[in-house]
């Protein structure tokens, strides 16, 4: 049998120190992660708990280890925002995934940007709709290479940070997230059945804010390197 479309292209991320691929599945974002940022967005994270989204794999961007990638500017926005994540990739799936089982599911890690056009997302908030128009944009999800934990291990501290034309404007440490990275993998397993290929953004530190055309973006964490993307 023959596609009668060409066949969407899948998705994979390149891994340090190999030359074999990680094709990605799904990707869910949890929102409100750290308590600073949750705080920066009106929210009080003593009263309301993180909780999960989605983007589609498609709006991931590969980037580099080396070099500036160029980032299109998206669509119907006049505020897009940067915000600076840990991602961890599931190398094994599950339901209802004990939290104490849960980072031996995690294949790997890599620096990610979760991209957002905030106007839209911050309509959709006060209209109670959904928050894709805000979330999923072409390109939204800027991807460093995949660190295997094998040899990274998993990380429970560790700066991560942000920075725009060399100003610092995100600073944080990985050992400030309100759910842990097994937590998360553990919880979101109990909604969906989680599998090989899926990615999880972990969510970000306080400092997200806008960023314009012909601005650098430079995002960090401590282990991953620095990946950087020049707004375009
Ligand atoms: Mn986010």
């Amino acid at each position: 049998m023959l596609s009668v479309i060409p066949n969407p292209p899948r998705i994979a991320l390149p891994i340090v120190g190999s030359d074999d691929l990680f094709p990605v599945r799904r990707v869910y974002c949890i929102g409100r992660n750290y308590a600073a940022h949750a705080r920066e967005m009106g929210a009080d994270p003593d009263r309301e708990p993180p909780f999960f989204f989605m983007k589609p794999a498609d709006a991931l961007q590969l980037v580099p280890a080396h070099g500036t990638t160029e980032h299109p500017y998206p669509p119907r926005t006049t505020n897009y925002h940067f915000e600076v994540e840990l991602v961890a990739a599931l190398g094994e799936g599950g339901i209802d995934i004990p939290k104490e089982r849960a980072a031996a599911h995690v294949y790997g890690y890599a620096i990610g940007l979760d991209m957002t056009r905030r106007d839209l997302q911050d309509e959709a908030k006060k209209l109670a709709r959904p928050w894709d128009l805000g979330k999923a944009a072409d390109f939204s999800a800027p991807i460093g290479p995949l660190h295997r934990a094998a040899s990274f291990g998993h990380p429970d501290r560790g700066a991560i940070t942000l920075g725009v034309d060399g100003v610092v404007r995100q600073s944080g440490d990985l050992g400030e997230m309100i759910w842990s990275v097994p937590e998360q993998i553990a919880l979101l397993s109990t909604y969906f059945t989680l599998a090989p290929g899926d990615l999880i953004f972990t969510g970000t530190p306080s400092g997200v804010g806008p960023v314009d055309r012909g601005q650098t973006m430079s995002a960090a964490i401590e282990g991953l390197g620095t990946i950087s993307l020049v707004v375009t």
